[in-house]
């Protein structure tokens, strides 16, 4: 599996999957979730709403998927992340699981190649080089006999270099 790392803006980019770094209520937000549903268009919301009347709200670290709508992905994987608080190993774990549920269902849905952005460090304050080290982690361990390409999204620079430096370790 091979792994990218692009600065850029997650909804131009052209996988069959990109991840949103949503919040519980599926119902959209500001950061990344505002610009997916911003250029996605109404679809996406409205099976969001249709999850929520199915399931409830999404918990942290779980995972829904809906369809990409105006955007040139296939997929849009709703994740919800931890907001950052004095329970590291919690929130660790949580984080961790944003990708391992992420992945599981984009294998589920037979994606070749998924687009994520930094889950939780924008407003959820989720500290970037910690997060950085699970997300690639997570990636690194994920064994799949479909996915062919992850690409971390980043936004800033400082993520950019914190990515591009552990991709190297
Ligand atoms: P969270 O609530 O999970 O912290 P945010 O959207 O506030 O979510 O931030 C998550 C990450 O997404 C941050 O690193 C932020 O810089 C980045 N981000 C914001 N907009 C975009 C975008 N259009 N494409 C890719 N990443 C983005």
């Amino acid at each position: 599996m091979k792994i990218e790392l692009i600065k850029d803006d997650i909804t131009k980019i052209e996988a069959d999957a990109i991840v949103n770094a949503a919040n519980s209520s599926l119902l959209g937000g500001g950061g990344v979730d505002g610009a997916i549903h911003r250029a996605g268009g109404k679809q996406i919301l409205d099976e969001c709403i249709e999850i929520r009347n199915r399931q409830g709200k999404c918990k942290t670290g779980e995972a829904v998927v809906t369809t990409a709508g105006n955007l040139p992905a296939k997929y849009v994987i709703h994740t919800v992340g931890p907001v950052w608080n004095a329970d590291e190993e919690k929130c660790s774990k949580l984080l961790a699981n944003c990708y391992k549920n992420s992945l599981a269902l984009a294998e589920s849905h037979c994606v070749k190649t998924i687009a994520f952005p930094s889950i939780s460090t924008g407003v959820y304050r989720f500290p970037k080089e910690l997060a950085g080290k699970i997300a690639v982690k997570e990636i690194k361990n994920f064994k799949s006999k479909i996915l062919e390409k992850v690409i971390f999204v980043c936004f800033d620079e400082e993520n950019e270099e914190i990515y591009r430096t552990l991709l190297k370790e």
